[in-house]
């Protein structure tokens, strides 16, 4: 058992000032953070409880954005009548993520910060060797078991997959994070998660003290007219092995895809939007042969480790039954 200070919270500011001290995390649901201590993974000196701080489980939907706040719970946003009928992707990837009793607990801001299901990262015991737990001591999975790893976005530091579902649907909607430590900043949701290059240990673009007050998403035609679709080895309580976050919006035609939102999980470092394939399918005709062929775009330079090469050929088939069925959803 290793110690900590445990430092209760009652207002945003004394937060902030709390969490800037070095090795603090904020603990809000505490589905990710608590896994983490007791696995040996997250070693805090002292843990911030935020679950007291008012005014942050809201959630709004106007005509012009949806905002959530970081304290929501995931079943709160997945059940709310207002997401289900103008965004429906975003509640979708929240009911299809963890268990009833986690979506219970788990807050939205902790969903998007929560870390890699990397096996070796998640086992010090067993594993010396992860560059993201222990920067420079290598990469277990790349010569390990890696059929859950992925293919785009990696590095030779690290291959370890973005874990979230929420998070692509907020990628493919250009969703903003509002952010506050000394001052409140917005971050664009593509900006807020990091590659990992060299440092696989910084996962996001928040400055020490930084906490996420909320998400903002634009409401548009693409995101009522959504879907997400995940693939996993089992029908619930699974990571996705492949996923795709989607939205089309036709011309008044019928036929035409005047606009279109594509983002993938489960195969990527972060999650992971695909603008080229995108602009492949503006203009053209919906239909599913169109998709077949914009959809293998998607894996242009996607790399495999060995056990995860099956992920090159699963990617494109499930952005095109994704885009199939949003097409569906007049
Ligand atoms: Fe660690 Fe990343 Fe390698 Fe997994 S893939 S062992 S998280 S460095």
């Amino acid at each position: 058992m290793r110690s900590f200070d445990y430092i209760r919270v009652d207002e945003i500011p004394a937060a902030i000032s709390a969490g800037a001290k070095p090795e603090t995390r904020f603990l809000a649901g505490g589905t990710t953070l608590l896994d983490l201590m007791k696995l040996n993974v997250e070693r805090p000196a002292s843990v911030v409880d935020i679950t007291q701080l008012p005014g942050l489980d809201a959630i709004e939907v106007d005509d012009r954005v949806i905002r959530i706040g970081a304290l929501a719970k995931m079943s709160k946003a997945a059940d709310h009548p207002g997401i289900k009928d103008a965004a429906p992707v975003l509640s979708e990837s929240l009911w299809r993520a963890a268990s009833a009793q986690l979506r219970n607990m788990a807050s939205i801001g902790g969903n998007l910060m929560q870390r890699t299901r990397c096996t070796y990262f998640r086992d010090p015991g067993a594993y010396a060797n992860c560059n993201k737990r222990d920067p420079g001591s290598g990469c277990a999975a790349k010569s390990g078991i890696n059929r859950n790893h992925a293919i785009l976005g990696i590095s030779d530091a690290c291959i370890a997959v973005y874990p979230g579902d929420f998070a692509v649907a907020l990628v493919a909607f250009d969703a903003t994070v509002l952010v506050r430590g000394s001052v409140e900043r917005r971050v664009p949701i593509d900006r807020f998660f990091l590659l990992p290059g060299t440092t696989p240990h910084l996962e996001h673009a928040l400055a020490p003290g930084e906490m996420i007050l909320a998400m903002e998403v634009p409401r548009s035609p693409a995101l009522k007219r959504s879907h997400y679709l995940k693939v996993r080895d089992r029908a619930s309580y699974e990571f996705a092995t492949a996923s795709a976050a989607v939205g089309v919006e036709l011309a008044d035609d019928g036929h035409t895809i005047r606009d279109v939102r594509i983002a993938v999980g489960g195969v990527a470092t972060k999650p992971w939007r695909l603008h080229a394939v995108e602009a492949m399918l503006k203009g053209k005709r919906f239909d599913e042969a169109t998709f077949r062929t914009a959809a293998a775009a998607a894996v242009k330079g996607a790399r495999s480790s060995g056990h995860n090469a099956f992920k090159i050929e699963l990617t494109p088939k499930v952005i095109a039954r994704a885009l199939m069925t949003a097409g569906d959803m007049a």
